[in-house]
């Protein structure tokens, strides 16, 4: 079995996440994509929706996708996990498993900086999504190396621009599922000033 792990804050999850998932697996037959919410991210600010909220929306996006799955296993670590632990774990609940971790450009250039560093790039395979604000070539040589590319339509869709937008009462209709959209307009939850 081919699977992949991707892994966010998704706060909240939108169209850029389920194509490039979408685009990954086809390009690469996988058979099952993990979405993994994260609990404490590392580097990122802490989530404005719960964790629990994040999980909602993550599972109601994946419905009707038998091989887009949900793990709320960050989330229930209850503590910063970094990715080195992630893979580890995966690795030990399916030791038959291809392994593969999905992540943007963006998130590739900082690989350096995270535990174990450039080092984890050998632990699986990882497949780089394209950002804008990360070009391909501007990631440094080595990194690009140990990484399979993606083929996805750039599609510049991000969490913090949807975040501000339903805070403002703009439309999200179409960067989110609708079932997603429906539960933000109802739980108000990004309503808050500077998000
Ligand atoms: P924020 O806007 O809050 O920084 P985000 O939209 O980048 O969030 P994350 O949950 O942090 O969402 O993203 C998880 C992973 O998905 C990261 O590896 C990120 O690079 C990638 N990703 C996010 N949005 C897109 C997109 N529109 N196209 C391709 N990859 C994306």
């Amino acid at each position: 079995m081919k699977l992949a792990i991707f892994g966010g804050t998704f706060d909240p999850i939108h169209m850029g996440h389920l194509l490039v998932a979408e685009a990954a697996r086809e390009q690469f037959q996988l058979d099952r994509i993990l979405f993994l919410p994260t609990g404490l991210p590392p580097h990122k600010k802490t989530p404005v929706a719960s964790s629990s909220q994040r999980l909602i929306m993550v599972r109601k996006a994946l419905r009707g996708n038998p091989a887009f799955v949900c793990s709320d296993w960050e989330i229930r670590q209850r503590r910063t996990v970094y990715t080195f632990e992630t893979i580890a774990h995966f690795k030990t609940l399916y030791p038959k498993a291809a392994l593969f971790f999905i992540l943007g450009s963006d998130a590739l250039r900082d690989v350096p900086t995270w535990r174990q560093g450039t080092g984890l790039l050998r632990q699986c395979r990882f497949l780089v999504v394209d950002r804008k604000e990360a070009p391909w070539s501007t990631i440094a040589r080595p990194l690009r190396r140990h990484v399979l590319r993606v083929q996805a339509p750039l599609c510049e869709v991000a969490s913090h621009t949807i975040r501000a937008r339903a805070g403002t009462g703009h439309s999200i209709r179409y960067q989110v599922p609708d079932a997603v959209g429906a539960y933000i307009r109802a739980g108000h939850f990004y309503q808050r000033p500077h998000h």
